[in-house]
């Protein structure tokens, strides 16, 4: 059983829809990423997948159950973009947004030892440990994304879904930090990403899906390479040299 299955999927805020019959399915221990122009749809995919949305058209599964009325959520880690923004104003340390990870395991307000060991082994996972005490508000951007890794791991998720995870985090850490995920994705772990960084997603990922209100592409990176697809999902913004970067 694919860990996502979407079928003919269309949907729109308006009449007008953002999604135009896209079908694609994620199996476990996968690592893919998506890329697309800005506005092409990727967020509002994500949403779909996690339940956010009902479709105009076709079925979005999760675990084999329509997404919509997905239970197991804690199966399920969901990093959004700009994590900062969520935090900005929330006197709480590392350790208890990775904590947070357990809460759907063990109860509100019954956190116990094993809880802590658990959020302990997913801050040495993705290398913060050492910053468990701080408040989250004073970690690099980078540094922010690996917390909020952190507490999807410490929630034993199976698939971990991630929206422009490198916005805000230094061009150094980009590396080290797609590396982690290879890392995780290795472990076990299922990783659907959403990417500006097209060379990033070239290089570290596994499958790309270029999305444009519809799937241009969905294969492996090589292929993508190879084809022309970038011009034709792309069209124009390529030519703008917007927010295309190829590294
Ligand atoms: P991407 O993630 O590829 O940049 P989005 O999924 O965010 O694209 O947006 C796709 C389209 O849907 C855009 O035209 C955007 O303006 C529109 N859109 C996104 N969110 C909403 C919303 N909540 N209400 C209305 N329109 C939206």
């Amino acid at each position: 059983m694919p860990l996502v299955a979407v079928e003919n999927l269309t949907f729109g805020y308006t009449a007008h829809p953002v999604l135009t019959d896209v079908s694609l399915t994620v199996d476990s221990g996968e690592y893919v990423g998506m890329i697309g122009p800005n506005g092409s749809g990727k967020s509002t995919l994500l949403q779909l997948i996690l339940g956010l949305h009902t479709p105009d058209e076709g079925t979005v599964r999760l675990f084999g159950q329509p997404a919509r009325e997905f239970v197991d959520r804690e199966r399920v880690g969901y990093v959004a973009q700009d994590v900062t923004e969520n935090t900005k104003e929330m006197p709480i340390t590392v350790e208890e947004v990775v904590l947070m990870g357990r809460f759907p395991r063990a109860g509100f307000g019954r956190i116990t030892d094993t809880d802590r060991d658990q959020a302990r082994k997913a801050l040495e996972t993705v290398g913060i440990d050492d910053l468990a005490d701080r408040r989250i508000t004073t970690l690099s951007g980078g540094q922010r994304q690996r917390a909020y890794i952190a507490r999807v791991l410490a929630g034993e998720a199976d698939l971990l879904v991630l929206d422009e995870p490198t916005v805000g985090v230094d061009a150094e850490s980009v590396a080290a930090f797609f590396d982690l995920l290879g890392e995780l994705n290795e472990a076990g772990l299922t990783v659907l990403l959403v990417e500006h960084d097209i060379g990033a997603v070239l290089e570290y990922t596994d499958r790309v899906l270029c999305l444009n209100r519809t799937i241009y592409f969905d294969g492996p990176p090589a292929e993508f390479a190879d084809s022309d697809v970038l011009e034709r999902a792309y069209g124009a913004s390529i030519h703008r040299g917007s927010e295309v970067t190829l590294s």
